[in-house]
């Protein structure tokens, strides 16, 4: 007999599981129908195994750092990248069981396979699910939840049909799969994924090439904030090179020799640039953006409407062009960032299975990018805000306390702090409308500064604090010069 459902949830990312719990949690009867791996990009794609890498990546260095203040008996440092690959591999086990373990404990029903819908059958909807490895079901179900998320964009997608081998490109996914570090990589793109990786494969050895079609990166952020970002990325090796048109990829025949763990190199691509130059690589990483997963979900049939990139659309309360069926996440046009879609799961299910008619709310949103230095922001740009009247702009860039001691080891990290007030008033009045920052440990800090922003925090309140000496955050208690 088929089961009858209050709610279906397609995808079991970070969106998806917390909407099936919650909805479970209300009492709701509940299915998850996941296609690849629970826990969806985030875990094993994504947030989690890029945090690993950069963890991974943070360590190079550190043994000579470490000898600067006193230890001895570090050997010569040398990295594995198989061993980190199997590590993570563990760890992301250790997830999805806990992932599952949290579904089955809630009562939410999981189903491994392809869902797609198979249109409306009196007051539910039909979804049937084509496991690899079982035959064919179907489940019934009164809501029916999208959150089936993104995928990377292929270069062969994003380019002209004249581009040739574009097919040689690989996507972030591949990033966490390698078993081995390229010696050379070359990363297109000038967004989060790309510094992210960047940084990666820098700190890890291998020699890495930025090549972004525009003349700056990270678009929605402070542009005073992702200059010094870049002073620091370049500072660390990674030649970045701005406006520059691919042309083509292509493979090279076999060139001998072998890299500098003795493995045979066998394949190179040569990446053909405008202008006549050409740059030879063993790795290149796409990072042009992402897509929505819709394809095969059966939404073209019920007339659930796309927009022009290919996300559903949306109204606040999450439901789509077709009554009973509901999106949210990376799948829709919000920011494509797993807390986003955490708190939005959590909103749906309440609005569906509990008396609430609350909101959606993502004003005053930390971001952060991993990049190597991080950078992290809350709040408003100086462009945005200049754009919304009279501001004051406090900065700072120093050489924390550690970085000036390691700088005898030959590391020197500036940070870099800016903060920006609404104008006009007396000096401090102002609400403070941005907070921004660049340092090892931005994103941790920006995000402790979050509920400030929220509650809508002045810049003196911000002096008003007692600073908390030494540290990095202390400076945003202590700046006093601005521009306006
Ligand atoms: P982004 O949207 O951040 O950046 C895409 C980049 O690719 C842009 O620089 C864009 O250039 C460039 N680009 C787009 N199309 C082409 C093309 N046809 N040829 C060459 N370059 C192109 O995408 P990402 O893939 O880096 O990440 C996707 C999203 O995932 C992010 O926006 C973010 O929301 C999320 N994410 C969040 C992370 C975090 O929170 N730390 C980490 C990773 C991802 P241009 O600027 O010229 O448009």
């Amino acid at each position: 007999m088929t089961e009858l459902l209050d709610f279906c949830v397609l995808g079991a990312g970070s969106g998806g599981v917390r909407a099936a719990r919650r909805a479970a949690s209300y009492g709701a009867r509940t299915a998850l129908i996941e296609e690849v791996a629970l826990g969806g990009t985030c875990v094993n794609r994504g947030c989690i195994p890029k945090k690993l890498y950069v963890y991974a990546g943070s360590h190079r260095g550190g043994f000579s750092e470490a000898r600067l203040f006193g230890w001895r008996g570090f050997p010569d440092a040398s990295f594995s990248l198989s061993h980190l690959l199997s590590q993570k591999e563990d760890e992301l086990e250790r997830l999805r069981g806990l992932y599952a373990k949290n579904c089955a404990s809630a009562g939410v029903s999981v189903f491994s396979g392809k869902a797609s819908l198979k249109g409306r059958k009196g007051d539910y909807f039909a979804i049937s699910i084509d496991g690899a490895q079982s035959q064919a079901q179907e489940l019934r179900a009164k809501n029916v939840l999208i959150a089936t998320g993104c995928e990377p964009l292929p270069l062969t997608e994003a380019v002209a049909a004249d581009f040739v081998g574009g097919e040689l490109a690989h996507s972030s996914d591949r990033v966490f799969e390698l078993d081995r570090l390229p010696e050379r990589v070359v990363v297109l793109g000038g967004g989060y994924i790309a510094l992210e990786c960047a940084g990666i494969f820098n700190a890890l050895g291998a020699q890495t090439t930025l090549l972004h079609r525009n003349d700056s990166l990270l678009r929605s952020f402070d542009r005073g904030i992702v200059r010094h970002c870049l002073e620091g990325v370049a500072a660390r090796g990674v030649d970045c090179r701005f406006s520059t048109r691919l042309l083509g990829l292509s493979l090279q025949p076999f060139r001998g020799g072998s890299d500098k763990t003795g493995n045979e190199i066998r394949d190179e691509i040569c990446l053909e640039i405008e202008g006549g130059e050409s740059i030879l690589c063993d790795f290149v990483l796409a990072a042009i953006g992402r897509r929505a997963r819709t394809r095969g979900l059966g939404l073209e049939a019920l007339g659930v409407a796309l927009d022009k990139r290919g996300k559903i659309i949306t109204g606040a309360d999450f439901a789509t062009s077709v009554a009973g069926i509901y999106a949210l996440g990376d799948v829709t046009d919000s920011p494509e960032l797993t807390p986003i879609a955490i708190r939005q799961a959590e909103v749906l299910a309440r609005r569906l299975f509990t008396d609430s008619d609350e909101l959606f709310d993502a004003r005053v949103l930390p971001r952060a990018v991993f990049a190597s230095p991080a950078i992290a922001s809350v709040g408003l740009s100086e462009e945005e805000a200049r754009r919304q009247g009279k501001v004051r702009i406090y900065e700072s860039r120093f050489v924390p306390l550690r970085a000036s001691f390691a700088a005898r080891a030959g590391f020197s990290d500036q940070v870099m702090l800016k903060l920006i007030e609404r104008g006009g008033g007396e000096v401090g009045s102002g609400e403070v409308l941005g907070c921004h920052m660049v340092g090892s440990d931005a994103p941790e800090i920006i995000q402790a500064l979050a509920p400030a922003l929220r509650a809508g925090a002045r810049k003196k309140d911000f002096d008003d604090v007692i600073a908390l000496h030494p540290t990095n955050a202390e400076e945003f208690m202590t700046m006093r010069d601005f521009y306006e």
